[in-house]
């Protein structure tokens, strides 16, 4: 496997790339919005930047990474010569249907169309192909350059070759795979987005505030990072999508979105991305401060 393209620069876009390039891959990263691709190509620099500043990565590295990346706004030219197409857009059923059609006309017949989706069945997504043997879900985790697992998710046609190439590049990558199969929310999401709703349904019942709900699930459950700021990094628009998926699959109504992630997404309040969530977010500033909304 050489060529690999990546169809959306997004928060996972760009670190999947990221961590390909870094390995020698040649990447195409496609997305349809090039002020998305421009922010994509300095959010990789910058990152890497980092690394080498930690150490952990040469100028030499660093230089060769970002010159293994071409970013383009066309699909057809970005993908039609990719042994592997990585596909990490907007999470929304009739968006990546539509990308696998094209995918499925535009990719040589050998090609592997793998999904970053975090909760829509890859069954379904396959059925829009013709090849649903080399269809699967890649799940990377965010940030996609420091998070190690990656979440192989089986259709219900998965060929097992198309599995184990999926395992052996995720190992290459310096990852660790693990293989799921597809049901609502595969393993990750089933678990984590329900912890979130709760979080957030025991902010709009005010049973405590921002600040509390973080603090208890960090102290107390020793979680990194508490469900509210981890659901401000995702984004509320992905937190809600993927609510909505395990929703309508399961029947179930434990599954509901909580009305207020409803309405802060309605808002345009989506967390990091547009700079306020939970929290609100300034460039260069680490300080946690939680939005105006939820000040006591
Ligand atoms: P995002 O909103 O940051 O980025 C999505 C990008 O896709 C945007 O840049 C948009 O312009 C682009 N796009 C939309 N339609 C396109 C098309 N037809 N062709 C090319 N580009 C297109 O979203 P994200 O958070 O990076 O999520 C991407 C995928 O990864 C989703 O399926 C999401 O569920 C999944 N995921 C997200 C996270 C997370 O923490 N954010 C974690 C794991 C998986």
């Amino acid at each position: 496997m050489e060529q690999i393209a990546v169809v959306g620069a997004g928060t996972m876009g760009n670190g999947i790339a990221h961590v390909l390039a870094q390995n020698g891959y040649k990447v195409n990263l496609v997305d349809l919005h090039a002020e998305q691709l421009q922010k994509g190509m300095q959010t990789i620099a910058r990152n890497l930047e980092r690394q080498v500043a930690k150490g952990s990565l040469t100028d030499e590295a660093k230089k060769s990474t970002l010159q293994n990346i071409t970013a383009l706004q066309d699909l057809n030219s970005g993908v039609k010569l990719a042994d592997l197409v990585i596909e990490a857009a907007t999470e929304n059923v009739s968006v990546k249907l539509d990308i696998f059609r094209q995918l499925d006309e535009v990719t040589g017949p050998d090609a592997i169309l793998a999904t970053n989706t975090s909760s829509i069945s890859i069954t379904k997504i396959a059925a829009a192909t013709k090849r649903p043997g080399a269809v699967i879900g890649m799940h990377f985790m965010n940030p996609v350059p420091v998070m190690k697992l990656v979440e192989i998710i089986n259709g219900y046609g998965t060929l097992p070759e198309t599995t184990n190439t999926i395992v052996e590049l995720t190992k290459k990558l310096g990852k660790i795979p693990c293989i799921v199969n597809d049901y609502p929310g595969f393993i990750a999401n089933r678990i984590l987005m329900p912890m979130i709703n709760e979080a957030i349904y025991s902010l709009y019942e005010s049973v405590a505030g921002v600040e509390e709900i973080d603090t208890v699930m960090r102290l107390g459950m020793a979680h990194p990072m508490g469900p509210l700021q981890l659901a401000d990094f995702i984004g509320l628009d992905v937190c809600l999508s993927i609510l909505q998926v395990l929703h309508n699959g399961f029947g179930n109504p434990k599954y509901a979105p909580c009305p207020l992630l409803v309405n802060m997404v309605a808002a345009g309040k989506m967390g990091i991305k547009t700079g306020e969530g939970f929290y609100t977010y300034t460039p260069g500033s680490k300080e946690l401060v939680v939005s105006e909304q939820f000040r006591k």
